[in-house]
């Protein structure tokens, strides 16, 4: 490169042949002779001297500078070249530091891309689908536009609004996983998200979800007749009617075995006459259709839809007042004096799921193996022998699961934002280590919570 700069540079010098500068000449030149004055004359500036080089080292073969006009150009070449290093010296220096930036950008990308987001560590996100995403954004926008300012007054005034059952029942969010009779047909994994959100904002609304769709849909989709589904379930997906479910009584909750409350059949009218009394119901106060359960003569538990229109004055639902939690559900008892229930409200339900104990028992002390167990197990699914209250309760139980780690997302965002900004002792509380502590096992307790519903909810999906 210097070499092509010093070829150009000698193309552009000016041929001024009077005038020569000692030293830059070749020692064989008669100009070495010339007197100190002569030289002053010559080099006024005492050029020579600045350089402090040979001609021969910049430009090669020297020609002199023979008149200012000369020295002009010399200085134009020699900024050029000055220019040119400057050149290279500056992408010496810009290369490394355009390298630096690059990466700089590149690590922040890939920072991005694996940054830890406390909100949903194991990605739950991307194990969604479209729609299961879609469904759930729409009902979250619901919850927080809708529900959430409503929630309040509800919580200090103990006050169910009727209202948003069927906002819900628009909204395609009741008995969502059904197929047919008005429902939107989801996947078990969005009605948890539905869950999810709802409860986000009010465990009382997810529990008046939760009995509407698991448990008053619910036994009516899984034990219902043809007939039975085509007459209850499209006003109940829509919110128009309201269910409740039946089954905890005063004297039995967990041991709902030893129910008390009897069905007795009349077989000249082809009535059941229903007489006991349930507790603790959520809905039941305002509910139209009431799913009961109760023990026939031959001692079996069986399902019945009861229709307050049709029951009249021979029921009644209080209301349980002064709650502690869940105050914006309401809550009741079912109290029966001679219900009549037609025959053709009958739920094609039999048992809790002792039957199936029973059964297994047998095959267990005789010879036991995987293939007749399996069959048995079949034979009693297609018998509906195993179902009844508790299979609805199972998917109740379900939604509650994601519902309640709505609820804890709630909580741990409430705390988290409580934390950073409140000030003690000059700083955040959140800068404690044990506050963190709380909130990082919250986080962590939450994000393997939601991993589990969504396996179960993927199974469920798959009949596993
Ligand atoms: C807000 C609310 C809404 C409800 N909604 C409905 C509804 O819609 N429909 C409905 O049918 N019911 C409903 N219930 C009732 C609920 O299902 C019962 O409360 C529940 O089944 C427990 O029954 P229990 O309250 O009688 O408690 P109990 O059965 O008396 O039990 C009391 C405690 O003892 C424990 N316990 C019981 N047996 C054992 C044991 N063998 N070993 C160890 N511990 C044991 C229990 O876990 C519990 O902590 C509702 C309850 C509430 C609070």
């Amino acid at each position: 490169m210097l070499g092509r700069f010093r070829n150009s540079f000698r193309c552009g010098m000016p041929k001024c042949p009077t005038i020569r500068i000692p030293g830059m000449e070749k020692p064989e030149s008669s100009a070495a002779a010339e007197s100190a004055e002569e030289l002053e004359d010559r080099d006024p500036n005492n050029l020579n001297q600045h350089l402090q080089v040979m001609w021969d080292d910049v430009i090669g073969e020297p020609e002199g500078i023979r008149s200012p006009e000369c020295a002009w150009r010399l200085s134009g070449h020699c900024f050029r070249l000055s220019r040119g290093c400057c050149y290279v010296l500056l992408s010496v220096l810009i290369a490394p530091l355009l390298a630096l930036c690059l990466g700089f950008t590149f690590a922040c990308l890939a920072f991005q891309v694996t940054a830890f987001n406390w909100e949903d560590p194991f990605e739950l996100e991307s194990q969604l689908t479209q729609d299961e995403i879609l469904m759930r954004d729409q009902f979250r926008t619901y919850c927080q536009e809708q529900l959430l300012p409503r929630v309040i007054e509800a919580n200090r005034k103990e006050h169910f609004d009727r209202e948003i059952m069927r906002q819900m029942g628009q909204l395609g969010v009741l008995g969502c996983t059904m197929k047919g009779y008005g429902a939107a047909g989801v996947s078990s994994v969005a009605y948890g998200l539905l869950a999810r959100e709802i409860e986000n904002v009010d465990s009382g609304y997810r529990s008046a979800l939760s009995v509407q769709s698991s448990l008053a849909i619910g036994a009516i989709y899984m034990f219902g007749s043809d007939a039975q589904k085509e007459r209850f379930l499209p006003k109940m997906v829509s919110g128009e009617k309201i269910g409740c479910f039946g089954l905890t009584e005063p004297n039995h909750g967990s041991d709902i075995g030893a129910m008390e409350t009897r069905a007795i059949y009349d077989s000249d009218k082809k009535v059941y006459k229903l007489n006991g009394s349930k507790t603790w119901i959520t809905n039941s106060p305002i509910a139209d259709v009431l799913i009961v359960w109760a023990r026939c003569d031959d001692g079996q538990i069986r399902g019945f839809i009861v229709e307050r229109e049709v029951a009249g004055d021979r029921l009644s639902t209080p209301k349980i007042e002064g709650k502690f939690s869940l105050r914006s559900s309401i809550t009741g008892m079912i109290l029966m004096d001679n219900v009549i229930v037609p025959e053709e409200n009958l739920l094609n339900v039999q048992g809790l799921r002792n039957i199936l104990k029973k059964k297994l028992m047998t095959i267990k002390n005789g010879v036991v193996t995987r293939d007749r167990v399996l069959h048995s197990l079949g034979y009693l699914i297609t018998e509906n022998l195993i179902k009844g209250p508790f299979s609805c309760l199972n998917n109740a139980r379900y939604g509650i699961a994601w519902g309640a780690l709505g609820a804890a997302e709630a909580c741990l965002k409430i705390a988290r934002s409580y934390t950073l900004e409140r000030k003690q002792f000059k700083r955040p509380l959140a800068a404690n280590q044990l506050v963190q502590k709380k909130l990082a096992d919250m986080m962590c307790d939450i994000a393997i919570g939601l991993q589990a519903c969504l396996r179960v909810g993927r199974l469920k999906d798959e009949n596993r």
